[in-house]
């Protein structure tokens, strides 16, 4: 036994998350004659061994349209569709299924909302609210529909370490303020943003609260009722599931109260030539053959990383943030951009004298994948007065030696560079 028994129980825990990384077949590879060390999770994770095979299962014996079938392939093929519904109702702690609409990701269901929700009830001189540092799928819906309305934006300050005290988001409420649409977790900096203060505010201010959830349901528990938003939007691929699928979870009351967004198939209840009459919640936002397969493979992810565990995801990611985070301080050229307390599962960085794109191509040489750039969150790169940043990101299948391999390939790219 250890002699620090705190010590000996963190081993343990390490050990025991260490198993997962086995269920991900991607991951078991080399790229350019090296061992993956796959760090770049916040933009697409690796998929689940379970996921993958609910997909094809489906693809292989059950694949037939929904909802319109009485033969026996489109009622399995129903029945694996509306069953994913109820397995993200059950992660998320959505009241009902009718609360879960299906989109094609975190983008889509930002959109609608945009347009189906903020749409109509928008006027000139109204504002929305954002932050600095929202990925561009939380900027651009809104800078439209202002563009059409004549609504203001409002962006919250982020400060110098990427933290956003929710001082810095409620101060900006005033009487007009209309929508807050604001991260849960930056996907740019991994700041997480404290909306256990900030929606019960906005909510008193009587503000429609829309969060973008795409960095935080991977990466926590999220429960939606007790957070206390109007709607939450996320995507399957960054959660061990496949692209192509999301969802946009949004009380029901608000829901019933949107016009559809799309037109056609599923969405109607009836029609003649004269009018049409829409189906109830979620179809009503449902228009046209959905993606089935898509929706297969994310009820089996929420299925997946429930079995896991979000607790233990978060706990086991924290304990390689900081190591990750302790091993690029000691690089000494190394400076991470976002050093807010309490950050998710990501480190944003720059090497002095390397353009963000020449280490990535390097480490990338090495089997390291790390994503550079703007992270579709070029207004928060301005805001630092950076072009990009190296941003690896990690998630529960990642371990030490991901990490080790990253800081090892920075000294080639430090001395060919240097
Ligand atoms: N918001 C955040 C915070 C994200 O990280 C992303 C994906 N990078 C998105 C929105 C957009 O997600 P998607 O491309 O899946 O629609």
């Amino acid at each position: 036994m250890s002699a620090n028994p705190k010590q000996a129980r963190e081993d343990h825990f390490e050990r025991d998350m260490a198993q997962y990384r086995a269920d991900f077949p991607a991951l078991v590879q080399e790229v350019n004659g090296h061992p993956l060390a796959f760090l770049d999770s916040a933009a697409s994770s690796q998929r689940a061994q379970p996921v993958i095979d609910a997909v094809t299962h489906y693809e292989t014996h059950d694949h037939a349209n929904v909802h319109r079938g009485v033969h026996t392939l489109s009622q399995r093929a129903t029945e694996s569709y509306e069953g994913a519904r109820e397995s993200v109702q059950r992660f998320i702690n959505g009241a009902s299924t009718r609360e879960v609409v299906f989109t094609r990701g975190t983008t889509e269901s930002i959109n609608l909302v945009a347009q189906c929700f903020a749409g109509p009830r928008l006027s000139a001189g109204d504002e929305v609210l954002i932050t600095h540092l929202e990925h561009h799928a939380n900027i651009v819906p809104w800078q439209m529909l202002c563009e059409r309305t004549g609504a203001k934006l409002i962006v919250a300050h982020v400060e110098d370490d990427g933290s956003v005290p929710a001082e810095n988001v409620t101060s900006r409420f005033t009487d007009r303020t209309r929508i807050l649409a604001i991260s849960a977790v930056s996907n740019a900096l991994g700041t997480v943003l404290p909306l256990d203060e900030i929606i019960p505010a906005a909510k008193a201010a009587d503000i429609t609260v829309v969060v973008d959830g795409a960095q935080a349901v991977p990466h926590q528990q999220v429960d939606v009722q007790a957070l206390g938003a109007d709607f939450f939007a996320f995507s399957a691929h960054k959660m061990v599931g496949p692209t192509g699928i999301g969802v946009l979870w949004g009380r029901e009351t608000l829901l019933d109260a949107m016009p559809p967004w799309q037109g056609g198939g599923d969405m109607i209840e009836t029609v003649t030539l004269e009018k049409s009459t829409w189906n109830t919640l979620p179809y009503k936002f449902e228009a046209g053959t959905p993606n089935i397969s898509g929706a297969v493979g994310l009820g089996a992810a929420v299925e997946y990383l429930q079995g896991v565990g979000m607790d233990n995801i978060s706990r086991y990611e924290h304990l390689l943030l900081n190591v990750l985070t302790e091993q690029l301080e000691a690089q000494g050229d190394v400076r991470i951009v976002g050093t807010a307390p309490g950050k998710a599962a990501v480190v944003s960085f720059l090497m002095d004298g390397v353009h963000p794109h020449d280490l990535g191509t390097i480490v990338d040489h090495h089997g390291v994948a790390v994503r550079t750039g703007h992270h579709c969150a070029m207004p928060i790169m301005q805001r630092f007065d950076v072009p990009g940043t190296a941003r690896a990101s990690l998630a529960f299948y990642n371990n030490r030696d991901d990490i080790d391999a990253l800081v090892a390939s920075l000294a080639t790219v430090r001395k060919l560079f240097k």
